[in-house]
């Protein structure tokens, strides 16, 4: 077994179990070993820290598989990581067929994330040490009782860092349909895992789409009208059919992209819902915020779920400016007593710097608004308590007036 020797002082991080190596901590490799290969990553002073999947030319030159000296990292080892990711995602499916079931680092299979979409699994390998074990992975993942194909989609930016060439292939199995459909609280979706955003859909969404659709519900108990809604940035409708379901009258949803309009449309028929209460509007969500409030509209819930604005923290300060922007003419679009459902998945902003910037939109909109609630991803993308990286998904609900 080759060793990854640290700096001194660089083994304070994995002492904490933070599991990433980070090129400049390293002082030497004692031994050999390609990308991908399972190194003993060890304090300048020769102590055990942790087992780690070596990347040669990634700056995150090794991401921990396990801090435990008397684990065997082998291919076992990785099905058993496998079957308790599983197991721990089983709950899930009363409710949907689209499932993560497996989140990389907080299931310590660093680099690999892995959905389920009905009767396939689609996977993404980000990293070098789970690309060694692609076999392993997609045979234990052929087993999964029903599943008739794994499909990989690891055409991930990240890939290129490791020296990975992109691969969207049939793994295993049969291969997908066009659109896969899946039902997520009573919703029906259609997702194209060849061409999707991540693997399709925006899984990590869920619980939100569930709140959007109870606050639809609950509008209607309690006003005796469906609610009139506005979803920026809607990909393929994804909130806005969480509301149409739950009794908005109409949604309007805005996205840049003709192609996810266009399944947004799709999955409204999907759902029978009427053409007339659905308005699918391609066009900039920057301007189209200024556009409407110059039309007087005004709005019982608006939803703005943007692209990531901070690819990393040099862009932070650019991104909040961005972030503030659609929040404030957000805001102004609201009806009083109306709701504002706001994220950002941004990982290089963390959740109080979103909070602030939102609260800087909410002074300048000149309305007053209360959070309600902290909004984040589902069960089935857990953080790891000490890889705060992790946290990537955050939103509020504000109640405006
Ligand atoms: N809310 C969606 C996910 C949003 S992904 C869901 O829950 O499924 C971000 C979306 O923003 C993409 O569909 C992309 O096409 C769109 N987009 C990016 N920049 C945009 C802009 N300036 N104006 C409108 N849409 C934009």
């Amino acid at each position: 077994m080759t060793d990854l020797i640290l700096k001194k002082g660089k083994e304070r991080s994995l002492l904490r179990r933070h599991p990433w190596v980070y090129d400049t901590a390293v002082q030497k490799l004692n031994g050999k070993a390609v990308s991908g290969d399972t190194v003993r990553v060890c304090s300048y002073d020769g102590r055990f820290l942790a087992w780690a999947a070596y990347s040669k030319d990634s700056t995150l030159r090794a991401r921990c598989w396990s801090f435990n000296e008397t684990e065997a990292i082998n291919a076992d080892w990785i099905r058993e990581k496998i079957k308790q990711a599983l197991q721990a995602r089983q709950f899930l499916f009363s409710r949907t067929s689209a499932v993560r079931v497996i989140f990389g680092e907080a299931d310590q299979l660093p680099g690999l994330v892995v959905d389920r979409y009905g009767d396939w699994l689609v996977t993404q390998f980000q990293a070098a040490g789970v690309e060694a074990y692609r076999d392993v992975i997609a045979d234990e993942l052929m087993k999964v009782p029903e599943i008739k194909g794994v499909f990989d989609r690891s055409d991930a930016a990240t890939r290129h860092r490791e020296g990975l060439p992109e691969r969207v292939e049939v793994l295993r199995g049969a291969e997908p349909p066009l659109e896969i459909e899946v039902v997520e609280d009573g919703v029906r979706y259609g997702v194209d895992v060849r061409k999707g955003h991540k693997t399709g859909f925006y899984i990590d969404q869920r619980e939100n789409r569930f709140l959007a659709q109870r606050l639809a519900r609950e509008f209607k108990l309690r006003t005796g009208r469906g609610m009139r809604a506005l979803n920026c940035f809607c990909y393929t409708g994804g909130f806005s059919l969480a509301l149409l379901t739950g009794g908005a009258e109409e949604v309007i949803s805005v996205d840049s992209s003709a192609e996810a309009l266009a399944m947004a449309a799709r999955n409204a028929e999907r759902n029978g819902i009427d053409e007339s209460r659905a308005k699918w509007v391609q066009a900039d969500v920057f301007e189209y915020l200024r556009q409407a409030r110059e039309a007087g509209e005004v709005f019982d819930l608006v939803i703005l779920d943007p692209p990531k604005f901070a690819s990393s923290h040099r862009h932070v300060e650019r991104a909040a400016r961005a972030y503030k922007d659609i929040n404030l003419n957000g805001l102004r679009l609201v009806a009083s007593g109306g709701d504002l459902l706001t994220f950002s998945c941004s990982g290089a902003m963390d959740v109080d710097l979103f909070q602030k910037v939102i609260a800087g939109a909410v002074i300048d909109s000149k309305r007053d608004a209360w959070m309600v609630a902290r909004l984040g991803a589902g069960a089935d993308h857990p953080l790891m308590m000490t890889c705060p990286e992790g946290e990537y998904l955050k939103g509020l609900q504000l109640t405006v007036r």
